[in-house]
């Protein structure tokens, strides 16, 4: 598939067939992309960051991790990784974020508003969507525990990749809050691609 583009402070929602590759890519540098995964055949089986703390004792993800659901199943591997730094504390920005943290009068776009409108076709209301993998968030942990929203250490062109390791439903975003992009909201690349080099080898083989 060719590369498809959302555009800033909006969001997307697609299905991944087991195998199918998503490259997430940063086309300017500093910009995040919220990401949510549910298992098509139930979508009361979701991506789930406390599961995948647990099985791989690490909050810092990269290449070679699974991505596993509340039911500890492996819904997703992440096989390439160009930055090496993401977050899944952080829920997608909603509107009370920017009423509660930002002091925003009126409504603002949010990643959370942007995932509900998107899943909603995928019968997926907003109270289901839990906290998103954060593609290119930067958060750093202090001593104490204290968390601070850096700018994305993302440069134009950057990327990260998951292969589906079950069928899904998929949500992502350019992620509206000013401060996780450094005060510049930008959009947000992404390919899908069922283009596996093993299996096409095989195919040419028979
Ligand atoms: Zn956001």
């Amino acid at each position: 598939m060719s590369r498809q583009r959302i555009e800033a402070q909006r969001g997307c929602a697609f299905v991944m067939s087991r195998g199918e590759t998503l490259r997430v890519i940063d086309p300017s540098g500093e910009q995040v992309a919220d990401f949510i995964a549910f298992a098509r055949a139930d979508v009361g089986e979701w991506l789930s960051s406390g599961r995948t703390f647990d099985y791989n004792n690490t909050i810092y993800l990269t290449a070679g991790h699974v991505l596993y659901s509340n039911r500890s199943r492996p819904l997703l591997t992440i096989t390439a990784d160009t930055v090496g730094r993401h977050d899944f504390l952080y829920t997608p920005c909603s509107q009370e974020t920017f009423d509660l943290l930002y002091k925003v009068e009126g409504h603002h776009p949010s990643c959370l508003e942007n995932l509900a409108t998107n899943l909603r076709p995928f019968g997926i209301g907003i109270d289901q969507i839990p906290t998103t993998f954060n593609i290119f968030m930067n958060v750093e942990i202090g001593s104490e525990g204290t968390l601070s929203i850096l700018p994305p250490s993302s440069k134009a062109g950057d990327y990260l990749e998951m292969r589906a390791e079950t069928d899904l439903v998929v949500g992502l975003t350019a992620c509206s809050a000013e401060m996780s992009n450094n005060y510049r909201l930008k959009p947000i690349d992404f390919e899908l691609s069922t283009d596996r080099p093993a299996e096409r080898d095989t195919a040419k083989s028979r």
